[in-house]
């Protein structure tokens, strides 16, 4: 049986990682710190399940991921741990700093000294795979893609911390030959989604018959995937990728905020039309823009493809009305979620 070590499995994407690892059955040490982000909930049903053993503790506490790594012994070790909100970047860049630069690299120096220490087939076979972002990349004009050779020109705080990550990353393979990989992926959406960004942001407000507020014109483009399909391509580095390389993942559904905003409103009048009968969509109201707001990212995740075979499964729409139901049938999940109570029952803080 495999044993992963993952950072981050309280979160939306480490979450649902986990979730999926271990019904596969790989053994999952999961470090979070539980930020507000990190929610227990999600990860409910493995309650008692010995496959799972969670740990509330720093990446960059190294004595504590120093006794993780050997007394678990990892084949692997996936870092999702982050500060990953652009809006919270913009008002309190130091912790962004703090967790995705300063933590990431505590994190890379300990595991750096387990991997020394491991001998034959483990130590060859053991691999550090970092999640990241194509945010890391910059803004595109109307045309063009990021490839894995498109230079880092990072531009808000967030990004530039997982730019910062992704070169020590980078460096630790070519200074001490720490077997890396580094993916770099296009936004994610899907079931436990922390409701303050777009996707379950929107689906909630909508149900509540607020405002739905969107950025400047809505006419931002972003590349969406589906988490599930996220979670299938770093399964497929970690197991095929080329040691030191990085893989692009995206989802080929390039949509502006406003198309994804009017999509959700159709879904919802579908499944559970207003009492009024008015759309939702005409609860959308136009806001400041965010500043600094990147216009288009866009992946080109052709080399995921050609050399380890990942294509996403889902389109959009799949996607999408997938989320919409599973928001639907979740909603105790998401009103724990935006009350705090997920915090206060579990750990006494809201
Ligand atoms: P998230 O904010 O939902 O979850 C982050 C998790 O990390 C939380 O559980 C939090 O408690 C934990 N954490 C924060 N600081 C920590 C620390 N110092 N030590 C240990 N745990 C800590 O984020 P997410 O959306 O699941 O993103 C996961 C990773 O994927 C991030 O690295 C992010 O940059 C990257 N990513 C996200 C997206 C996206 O669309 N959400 C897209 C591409 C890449």
């Amino acid at each position: 049986m495999a044993t992963w070590l993952v950072t981050g499995g309280a979160g939306f994407i480490g979450g649902n990682f986990v979730l999926d690892a271990v019904a596969r059955g790989v053994r999952v040490v999961n470090l979070d710190a539980l930020t507000y982000a990190g929610n227990l909930d999600t990860l409910s049903s493995l309650e008692g399940n010995p496959d799972h053993l969670f740990v509330h503790g720093d990446i960059g506490d190294r004595a504590l991921v120093v006794r993780l790594l050997a007394e678990y012994r990892p084949d692997a070790v996936l870092n999702f741990a982050a500060e990953s909100h652009v809006d919270r970047s913009i008002d309190h860049p130091a912790a962004f700093i703090r967790t995705n630069v300063v933590g990431t690299l505590g994190l890379l120096e300990a595991v750096r000294d387990y991997w020394r220490g491991l001998e034959g087939p483990a130590k060859d076979a053991f691999r550090f795979l970092h999640v990241s972002t194509d945010e890391v990349y910059g803004t595109l004009g109307e045309t063009g893609r990021f490839t894995e050779t498109t230079p880092y020109a990072p531009n808000s705080p967030y990004s530039a911390s997982k730019a910062a990550s992704d070169h020590l990353v980078r460096a630790f393979h070519h200074t001490y030959g720490l077997p890396v990989l580094t993916t770099n992926c296009s936004n994610n959406y899907g079931p436990y989604h922390f409701p303050e960004k777009l996707i379950p942001l929107v689906i909630a407000k909508a149900l509540a018959g607020e405002p739905l507020p969107v950025y400047g014109d809505g006419k931002q483009v972003r590349d969406w995937l589906f988490v599930a399909d996220h979670c299938e391509a770093i399964r497929t580095v970690l197991a095929k990728g080329r040691v030191g390389e990085t893989y692009n993942v995206g989802g080929n559904s390039e949509k502006q905020n406003i198309e994804v905003v009017e999509a959700i409103c159709a879904l919802l009048d579908e499944r559970r039309p207003r009492e009024d009968g008015r759309p939702r969509s005409s609860q959308i109201i136009h806001v400041a823009d965010r500043p600094g707001h990147d216009r288009r990212y866009a992946i080109d995740a052709s080399k995921l493809k050609d050399e380890l075979g990942w294509e996403p499964k889902h389109t959009f729409e799949q996607g999408i009305a997938c989320t919409v139901d599973w928001y639907l049938e979740h909603q105790d999940w998401v009103k724990r979620a935006l009350d705090g109570s997920y915090r206060l029952e579990r750990f006494g803080v809201a």
